[in-house]
């Protein structure tokens, strides 16, 4: 029988490694949602309606409806692709600059209404691995299995600063972690569906777990 896996935590806490893995093995489909909130973003972006300085709400919230996301898969990569009306944005979405207004433009409730409106919609068949900040709480509250990942801030910062240099990215340590820490901070604190463990979330601290080991231990928890 197919279920529901709602994957929730901080930035970088290997979430989408893990979903990715988890989707694979049991022939899920997987959602990365902050795809799609930094596919907003870098839509925003384009449109000078966010900056570091400032975002235009009105500007977003007016044009959310000519915004149209959709995942693509990809059998090379093995999973899907994001694209913006069209475009392929993947590679796009995962700069530093994008990862600096993201978590602004996910305070916006307009955006959370329309994209927890899609991601329900992808996820009205089981046999979905869903990753994000709000999945178990206001995605798929009934989700038969919940996971919510934490790691320390180091641990976290240094996954992401690896990634981005294997990207060719050129950032550095300190930055890659102040970043973490922001949109930690944002994502918590926000108004309209804050990070915050579900009740009946597993909680999984993978700051010194490899992915094998959280894999495995995940398996196990969908086979019971
Ligand atoms: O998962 P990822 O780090 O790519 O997410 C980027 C940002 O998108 C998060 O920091 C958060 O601000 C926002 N997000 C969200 N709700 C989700 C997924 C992502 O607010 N379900």
């Amino acid at each position: 029988n197919k279920i529901t896996i709602a994957i929730d935590g901080y930035s970088s806490t290997g979430k989408s490694t893990l979903a990715k893995q988890l989707a694979a093995a049991l022939g899920y489909v997987y959602v990365d949602t902050g795809a799609m909130y930094r596919g907003i973003t870098y839509f925003a972006m384009q449109h000078d309606w966010v900056s570091e300085s400032h975002l235009n709400k009105s500007e977003l919230i007016t044009h959310l409806q000519n915004i149209s996301l959709h995942f693509k898969f990809n059998s090379a990569l093995g999973f899907a692709e994001m694209y913006v009306n069209g475009e392929n944005v993947e590679k796009a979405i995962r700069t530093i600059e994008v990862s600096r207004l993201v978590s602004k433009v996910a305070e916006v409730s307009e955006v959370r209404a329309k994209l927890v409106e899609q991601q329900q919609q992808m996820g009205k068949e089981k046999g979905i691995v869903m990753d994000g900040r709000d999945i178990g709480t206001v995605v798929f509250p009934d989700a038969e299995l919940k996971l919510f990942m934490t790691a320390s801030a180091k641990t976290r910062a240094q996954r992401r600063f690896d990634e981005l240099l294997e990207k060719g990215q050129r950032v550095t340590f300190e930055e890659v972690l102040q970043n973490v820490e922001e949109r930690d901070y944002i994502d918590t604190h926000r108004e309209d569906s804050p990070l915050v463990k579900a009740d009946d979330a597993i909680e999984i601290d993978n700051s010194v777990m490899t992915k094998q080991e959280q894999f495995e231990l995940v398996m196990k928890m969908v086979n019971e």
